[in-house]
């Protein structure tokens, strides 16, 4: 039976965690599946199955398997051989003296084949003679993540660098809270930058380690700097080795402060993703001396606003910050020649709010009450007691539904509530709302994620409600017209 099957205008579905890790998930090439379940509008729960973690599209992966399913002999013989073909085609060590190889080469001889994107030794011009291949300047060779073409499949691995401005915000505010060491968890360009300040030495030295999936970054990493991963089930591709890297990375016996920086693929789960930091954050504290057993271990967490009740009802801990992250090659979160475009992109983090000093000349002040940094048109609301602005926008506070909106909402009286001026009007108190995203501004079908797949935000919803939450489609409903323009206006129409 295929994916689509499970999927019904009616379904929603929701991943069940393993209670053990490495509980017996079959394996897809992206490591072990996840459990889901379809979740039917009553609430009743449905049949389970395996599918990837990782992809959000079955052209990309389309592993599935029913909970309770008997697999042949056959079948898993031929999906071992498939998860085997799947493999980097380079290990890990290889990968490394590899690039020593190829950073000793006269500059005529440093080649990188833009088909392969791989960086090519001398015996292997030959066969990459008809591809398209560019020379590599030593400072290109630095800097991998402008070397490398960003991945754009369209729904599991978009790639979306950070703006000079979003990179350094966060490497100077680290450095200056004091941190040594940075896990950059799907951030290649992060681990980039630190690597050229070290260069520059003026600043404090500092590590960092790259988990990523994508490896074509481990052709310029060492074992100590790369490992592949997957941080949608904690996979690590390199089994133990991989591990112990990371413990050696978390270990601070040396005095160097550890802090994660994740900026997941904004379709992801949250679930799985909240489930996977907190197994790093797990491995941290067992290895801090006792004292400080009960902290969690500092991280940022770069996702849009909208998933924030998501993703505090999966880490408490957490907050989420006023500053706007924004990338170079994303349609709408990067800015024009114009000023910045706001972008819906935020930082969550268990490092108190009061500490990172958001810059004045972007336009953030401090506030007072709430103690921490909010962009300026955030005005503090005395009924409400906080800056409640989080899309940037000055909110306005509605005396009836006693809280503040959204500047663009007006309460309506048959619905007793704010909404948008052209909400589907008249479903009053108790509507579910979107089956998809659970908002209460339209229904599943004119849902702007409907066939973003695995959408798991709550925009609107009241958090905590049984249907806030866990929502996701492993199918599109219609065609796809394909193309970041329309992806890009669905996530526009969210922040209306
Ligand atoms: N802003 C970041 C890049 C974020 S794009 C920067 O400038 O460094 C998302 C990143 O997550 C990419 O590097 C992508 O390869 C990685 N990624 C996507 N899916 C992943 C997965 N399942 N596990 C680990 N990394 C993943
Ligand atoms: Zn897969
Ligand atoms: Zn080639
Ligand atoms: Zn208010
Ligand atoms: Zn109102």
């Amino acid at each position: 039976m295929e994916v689509s099957e499970a999927n019904d205008e009616s379904f929603g579905i929701e991943v069940i965690l393993p209670e053990k890790v490495g509980t017996a998930a079959p394996c897809c090439p992206h490591g072990p599946t996840l459990l889901f379940e379809k979740v039917s509008k009553g609430g009743e729960k449905g049949r389970r199955f395996y599918a990837c973690s990782a992809c959000r599209d079955r052209k990309d992966c389309n592993f599935f398997q029913w909970e309770e399913e008997k697999v042949s002999e056959a079948r898993l013989l031929a999906r071992e051989e498939e998860n085997q073909s799947k493999r980097p085609l380079f290990t890990q060590q290889e990968n490394c003296s590899r690039f020593r190889k190829f950073a000793s080469l006269p500059l005529d001889e440093k080649k990188f084949c833009q088909d392969c994107q791989i960086l090519l030794l001398p015996g292997e011009h030959e066969a990459h003679s008809s591809h398209r291949s560019t020379a590599v300047s030593a400072a290109q060779l630095r800097r991998p993540s402008v070397l490398l073409r960003p991945l754009d499949n369209k729904k599991s691995n978009a790639q979306y660098l950070f703006t000079d401005r979003s990179s350094h915000f966060l490497l100077d505010t680290l450095a200056g809270l004091g941190y040594r060491k940075v896990l950059c968890v799907g951030t290649p360009r992060l681990q980039e930058l630190i690597k050229l300040r070290n260069l520059e030495q003026k600043h404090e030295p500092m590590k960092s380690l790259l988990l990523d999936i994508d490896f074509r970054y481990a052709q310029f990493y060492s074992q100590d700097e790369f490992c592949h991963y997957n941080m949608f089930n904690h996979h690590f591709f390199d089994g133990e080795a991989s591990g112990a890297v990371l413990q050696a990375f978390l270990s601070e016996c040396d005095g160097q402060k550890v802090v994660m920086v994740a900026d997941p693929p904004f379709g992801g789960l949250v679930k799985p993703l909240a489930n996977s930091f907190s197994l790093i954050s797990q491995t941290w504290k067992k290895l801090q001396s006792s004292a400080c057993s009960n902290t969690d271990m500092p991280m940022m967490w770069i996702f849009p606003y909208f998933f924030e009740p998501r993703i505090l009802e999966c880490l408490p801990s957490c907050t989420m910050l006023d500053y706007q992250v924004d990338y170079d090659n994303h349609p709408l979160y990067k800015h024009g020649k114009t000023g910045r475009k706001q972008s819906p992109v935020r930082v969550f983090t268990n490092i108190p709010a009061r500490d990172i000093v958001l810059p004045k000349d972007e336009g953030y002040r401090f506030c007072l009450v709430c103690q921490r940094f909010v962009v300026s048109l955030n005005k503090h609301c005395a009924k409400c007691n906080v800056c409640p602005s989080k899309d940037g926008r000055e909110w306005k506070h509605c005396s009836t539904c006693d809280k503040c909106v959204k500047p663009s909402w007006r309460h309506c009286q048959r619905c007793g509530r704010c909404a948008l001026p052209d909400h589907p009007c008249g479903h009053g108190e108790g509507q579910e709302g979107c089956f998809n995203c659970s908002s209460l501004e339209h229904k599943r079908k004119a849902c702007p994620l409907k066939d973003t797949h695995r959408i798991s935000h709550q925009s609107n919803a009241k958090s905590g409600g049984k249907h806030a939450s866990h929502r996701i489609q492993l199918k599109p409903k219609a065609k796809r017209k394909s193309g970041a323009a329309r992806r890009a206006k669905k996530l526009a129409a969210l922040s209306k």
